[in-house]
């Protein structure tokens, strides 16, 4: 999976390629899905979810650019891998999700795999986790319409945040948001296909 789907698309970095080879990412599928959890896809989690592409995850954890002791801010925790892939690098992942189910199965997955540097939440994560601000980097795995301003205000300076926006639902670019010296500054990162934001400053409910 490493070697073919993600080091041949160009990610680099060793951090990221190592923590990707340790996350067994077959354990955050259901059982009939296990088979295909080294796949180059998205696969189904439920609710009408998925759990990203490793490329995709791969891709927006090298843009966050993670050392150990950092505080990352994650919004859209479903089955809980890119959690458990930033965990991995040694950062403290808060996690936001607004799906019932999704938001308890993954806890459960946490407790199981002791992975005790993430701590879930059930909530708009649209709104950010204002308790625990600033972080050192946000990453959102689902796609709005915008940046939404309370991700911006809890970055820290500086921090760096990864996100899907996209005018409309099926046109949307991964959006690097970057606050350095009291600025902030935006890359577009080029075109990517997830699922919806959907809050208060997402898509609407
Ligand atoms: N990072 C996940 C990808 C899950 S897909 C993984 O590794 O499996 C994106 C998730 O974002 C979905 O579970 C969806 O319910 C959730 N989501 C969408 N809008 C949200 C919001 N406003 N707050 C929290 N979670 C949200």
């Amino acid at each position: 999976m490493v070697r073919e789907q993600i080091e041949a698309r160009g990610v680099r970095d060793p951090g990221v390629l190592e923590a990707m080879r340790q996350v067994p990412r077959h354990l955050f599928v259901e059982p009939a899905l296990v088979p295909k959890a080294y796949m180059d896809a998205p696969l189904p989690i439920g609710e009408g979810q998925t759990i990203s592409q490793p490329y995709i995850v791969a891709l927006m954890t090298e843009l966050l650019q993670v050392k150990p002791g950092m505080k990352i801010l994650e919004i859209g925790t479903g089955s809980g891998y890119q959690a458990a892939v930033l965990a991995q690098l040694g950062a403290t992942v808060y996690t936001v999700e607004r799906i019932k189910p999704l938001f308890f199965a993954a806890r459960k997955r946490f407790m199981d795999m002791r992975l005790f540097s993430i701590k879930p939440k059930l909530d708009d994560g649209t709104l950010g986790w204002p308790e625990e601000a600033p972080f050192d980097g946000v990453l959102v795995t689902a796609g709005g319409p915008q940046v939404p301003p309370p991700l911006v205000d809890q970055l820290a300076d500086p921090g760096r945040l990864v996100i899907p926006v996209g005018e409309g639902r099926r046109d949307q670019k991964l959006i690097l948001v970057e606050k350095s010296g009291g600025r902030v500054a935006t890359t577009d990162m080029g075109g990517v296909a997830f699922v919806d934001l959907v809050g208060a400053h997402g898509w609407g409910a």
